[in-house]
């Protein structure tokens, strides 16, 4: 069964031997410093501006170049979620291809062997017309890489080609990670001298029909279970079962197949709440306490803490569980339960939990959230005095 994880996750909360301590006001003070939102103004909303122009002028240049490529620019990733902390230094955007994402344009086949991995099959029209050089085998569907491979190369040649405006360094470095592309531009600012921003494009096609094997189709409690729950619990799964699946989804080209991809469903939930909310100040506290520990990003990186806090938000739906003074048992809870997981092995994703979302750090990912809890440990213990205590890991 695809959702026993997420069932697990639901029935088990494990109790969490901290959770009484740490409810002091010198500890939520301090985590509400920590993990407080960045300021969307100043040179902060300079960058913004200034980086959505540059994106939407190279993505309609991408368009001009192939109009099979021509998108819409869709901002996803922690700036737009709120959860963003430090500096605004990391812009997420799918570009949804217009062609592909047509009702009808596309049809995924998927494979239980590959949870969260489906097959691309484009209509026989668009294959013959647009897309016959990336559409492989008599099934007619559609290479991810070489999609992927196809899109990017538009992409650089496009680069060659916009202005790059003055507030930026004039070079631009380029690479690859998974699905995305990743630009790096520099930023000529007084608050932030020479700040490297990436920015992460990824290609994108849209599909309408949420997919019927996801945890949220199977596990979301029906109407008759929602019978005898609060009613903030009962308007959360409402949230859940009748907002956030009625979003669709896209699918993103990583090689060999490609990848379900649920971010705009996932900063819907986000977005319910307040960025100063004490929500998303627990999740902005988990980025900070990570960020401590040099190489622990890649390792603990944000899609998994988002995971965990998605987790955690349906576990507790109701305001009373997030007050300043639930701020710690909150995040040791979520943290904890996080490191019994991984442990466990049985880091999925939220939307689809077999789908594993960090196989190749799965064996360290444990100790990388031993820091943090080490680190709000310390901190319960010594109030705002408290600093990291894992030297070698800075
Ligand atoms: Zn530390």
């Amino acid at each position: 069964m695809l959702s026993h994880v997420h069932d697990w996750r639901r029935e088990n909360p494990a109790p969490d031997p901290f959770a009484c301590f740490g409810k002091g006001i010198s500890v939520s003070s301090r985590l509400r410093e920590v993990g407080k939102p960045l300021q969307k103004d100043g040179e902060n909303q300079a960058i913004q501006v200034a980086v959505e122009k540059f994106v939407n002028d190279l993505l309609n240049c991408v368009g001009r170049l192939e109009s099979r490529f021509i998108s819409t620019v869709i901002p996803s990733g922690s700036f737009y979620e709120g959860t963003k902390i430090t500096a605004p230094n990391e812009f997420d955007f799918m570009a949804e291809i217009q062609v592909l994402s047509f009702r009808g344009a596309c049809t995924l086949h998927w494979h239980s062997a590959f949870p969260g991995r489906p097959l691309v099959k484009v209509h026989p029209f668009l294959a013959a017309t647009l897309f016959p050089d990336l559409v492989s085998g008599s099934a007619k569907s559609i290479s991810s890489s070489s999609f992927g491979n196809a899109f990017e190369k538009t992409l650089q040649n496009a680069l060659g080609m916009v202005i790059l405006p003055p507030c930026f360094e004039s070079s631009i470095r380029i690479g690859q990670k998974g699905p995305s592309i990743t630009l790096v531009l520099t930023w000529r600012g007084q608050k932030y001298k020479n700040l490297d921003i990436s920015i992460d494009i990824t290609p994108a096609i849209k599909f309408f029909h949420w997919p019927q094997w996801t945890d949220m189709s199977a596990t979301a409690p029906s109407v008759r279970k929602l019978r005898g729950l609060s009613a903030s619990r009962e308007s959360y799964y409402k949230l859940l079962k009748e907002q956030v699946t009625k979003l669709g989804f896209h699918v993103v080209p990583v090689s060999p197949l490609w990848r379900g991809s649920f971010s705009v469903a996932e900063m819907h939930i986000l977005r319910t709440f307040r960025s100063e909310s004490n929500r998303l100040t627990c999740y902005r506290c988990a980025k900070y306490f990570r960020d401590h520990h040099r190489g622990d990003k890649k390792v603990l990186s944000s899609y998994i803490l988002k995971t965990a806090f998605l987790f955690e938000l349906e576990r507790y739906p109701e305001d009373e569980f997030w007050t300043s003074e639930e701020l710690f048992p909150r995040l040791h809870g979520m943290m904890n339960r996080l490191q019994s997981e991984s442990k466990e092995e049985l880091l999925g994703s939220y939307f689809v939990s077999s789908f594993a979302i960090n196989e190749k750090w799965e064996a360290i990912i444990p100790y990388a959230i031993q820091r943090i809890l080490e680190d709000l440990n310390l901190l319960m213990l010594l109030g705002p005095e408290a600093r990291c205590c894992h030297q070698e890991y800075m």
